[in-house]
């Protein structure tokens, strides 16, 4: 992980090498009016989803006139810049070094639980060829397993889905409380199907404890979104 200071976004290393793609995760300070300000990036169309903590997955294959509901897009279609809007959710962008397809892809614990990840890796696959090898994989800054309490409501529907496991540490003081590592949910998902797991990179930071993000759970109402954003030149 490195941070570009200047500019106030994440990069993975491993993704800058590829060529023509464009990529970062946004600290709390970088607003997309400062994507319209950069000249580079004016051949580019920014789309937003309204997401709404489904599984519901957008292929884009038309530039959209307006935002689409759901929490995934997947795009072969150069010149577009895919954005996913978190605070304390993980932001996961994907790209196919091969078939130059990419995707970005917003996880909280509902989609998480609903598998959302791992159903854009299958629809990768199925919708344009993509192979697990050729995929390399960025998890953006997320709230991290130590800060990330949740009910026994949400255990409960991770459990119905056979999916819990080694993800929930119980409280030590709370009754009926766990700890969620809402990371090693994901990252499971991409290794069991097929991800190699060199190929999955992270920007280890919690958003809860870590200032230069925005947190929820920290912040509540005034908590804004921080961007995550994925998108191919020619
Ligand atoms: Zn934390």
């Amino acid at each position: 992980m490195k941070q570009d200071s200047s500019k106030d976004f994440f990069l993975i290393p491993r993704m800058e090498e590829v060529p023509h793609l464009l990529h970062g995760f946004g600290t709390g300070r970088w607003k997309d009016s400062d994507f319209k300000r950069r000249p580079e990036w004016k051949d580019f169309k920014l789309v937003f989803l309204n997401q709404i903590h489904s599984d519901i997955i957008q292929i884009i294959d038309n530039v959209p006139r307006e935002n689409l509901k759901g929490d995934a897009m997947i795009t072969d279609l150069p010149f577009l810049l895919l954005f996913i809007k978190t605070a304390d959710c993980l932001p996961v962008l994907v790209v196919d070094r091969v078939r130059r397809i990419i995707a970005a892809v917003h996880c909280g614990w509902k989609g998480s639980s609903k598998r959302i990840l791992q159903r854009v890796i299958q629809r990768m696959k199925e919708h344009y060829g993509c192979r697990s090898s050729s995929l390399l994989v960025a998890m953006g800054p997320c709230i991290g397993s130590e800060c990330y309490e949740v009910g026994e409501d949400v255990f409960q529907i991770f459990k119905k889905e056979d999916h819990a496991g080694e993800f929930f540490r119980p409280h030590p003081l709370r009754r009926r409380k766990y700890f969620l590592d809402l990371k090693g949910v994901n990252l499971s998902q991409m290794v069991s199907h097929g991800v190699d797991e060199k190929n999955i990179f992270s920007i280890d930071s919690c958003t809860h404890c870590d200032e230069n993000f925005l947190s929820f759970r920290r912040d509540k109402n005034k908590a804004g979104r921080m961007l995550s954003f994925i998108g191919m030149s020619l």
